[in-house]
């Protein structure tokens, strides 16, 4: 069977060039005779995957030097409680944002081991959207703040950076990671799970600002504390060798195709033509307010919700697959992060006019 275009929110498509590659080196990476999930996490040919594969990231991302950058188990949903047990320090309450279902799993973890004061709600009524940053209501002595840059499963992404003063701030990039350039120095710790925009399943990558780590609550286990992962160089345990290994592919693809200014530029466009198509019909419909819209997630709705399945059946035959929206939103949702190719857009542009001819 030929590829498919795959809109899968995660575990999401990967680079072409990245499969192949994986392929090529399956049974063999250059002259080991071993394939890379059959070696060794301490062994000079893994160390060397791993080393460069940070190096790739940290240049990619321009990660100045006072930050870690660890690769762990556990995803995304792990770093919902790893972030209070290691930033709290003696602190007992952290600001959250919540904008969405994505915030939410965070608050309710975050309320299991701190005062968690709601600082900033997406707005009622309308369409969906983020607070602004006057909206904020930042509380005295809060650990950190804490939000979600881009909410995957509504569609809605923070069109600024919060400013937060002297209080980090965490960010849980999981589905936005790479497919722009952000300025690190201002989180205190970024963190993503592997699946969306990096590569397979199975990991977390935490970039923490290094005088953030050293003091956790009392009782936190050895496999959630920053400091031992950072002093281990994420080998405190096995770690997830083989997708640590697709991810530096990924970011070595990266690379060659020129960083994430190319991306970004690549990004706004596909995301601009799918937001146009959707407009400029009343056929289908976009609920985000457009200064707020993802350029990596767009939920979609058909006028009339009969066809959904139909639409969802016809696009499926002509390869443009999983585009069936969340469960609690219903609908459609297009996840086209930086491995989904433009011509899949294109393609996916050209079906929906075609339906809305046919059914409209
Ligand atoms: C998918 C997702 C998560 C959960 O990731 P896991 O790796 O499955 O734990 C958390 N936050 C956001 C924003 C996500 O998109």
């Amino acid at each position: 069977m030929a590829r498919v275009f795959n809109f899968s929110a995660g575990p999401a498509m990967l680079p072409e060039a990245v499969l192949k590659q994986a392929q090529q080196e399956m049974l063999d990476w250059q002259g080991s005779g071993m394939c890379v999930a059959e070696m060794s996490h301490r062994g000079k040919e893994f160390m060397s995957i791993a080393e460069k594969t940070e190096a790739d990231l940290r240049e990619l991302m321009a990660i100045p030097d006072n930050y870690k950058v660890l690769f762990l188990q556990g995803g995304a949903s792990s770093q919902f409680a790893m972030v209070p047990m290691n930033l709290l320090r003696g602190k007992t309450s952290a600001d959250y944002l919540n904008t969405g279902a994505w915030s939410k799993k965070a608050i309710a973890e975050g309320k299991r081991y701190c005062d968690v004061n709601i600082a900033g709600v997406s707005p009622e009524g309308g369409m969906a959207s983020v607070p602004t940053q006057s909206d904020l209501k930042l509380t005295d002595g809060a650990a950190y703040v804490h939000y979600t840059p881009n909410e995957t499963i509504g569609g809605v992404e923070f069109p600024y950076v919060p400013e937060t003063g002297d209080v980090p701030l965490v960010a849980d990039m999981s589905s936005t990671i790479l497919s722009r350039p952000v300025d690190v120095s201002k989180f205190g710790v970024i963190y993503a799970g592997s699946q969306k925009n990096i590569g397979p399943a199975g990991m977390a990558i935490v970039i923490v600002r290094d005088d953030l780590i050293g003091e956790t609550l009392d009782g936190t286990p050895a496999m959630f504390n920053y400091q031992i992962h950072a002093d281990n160089g994420s080998m405190y345990n096995t770690p997830p060798t083989y997708t640590w290994y697709m991810a530096g592919l990924a970011f070595a693809w990266l690379k060659e195709n020129g960083g994430l200014a190319a991306m970004a530029r690549t990004n706004e466009r596909k995301a601009g033509k799918l937001y146009a198509a959707i407009d400029g019909s009343d056929f289908y419909a976009n609920p985000v307010a457009p200064a707020c819209r993802s350029w990596m997630n767009v939920p979609f709705t058909l006028a009339n919700a009969d066809l959904d399945a139909t639409f969802l059946a016809e696009a499926s035959s002509v390869g443009l697959k999983t585009l069936k929206g969340h469960r609690s939103v219903g609908g459609m949702r297009a996840s086209i992060y930086n491995a989904m190719p433009e011509a899949g857009v294109d393609a996916l542009v050209s079906f929906m006019a075609d339906f809305e001819k046919r059914y409209g």
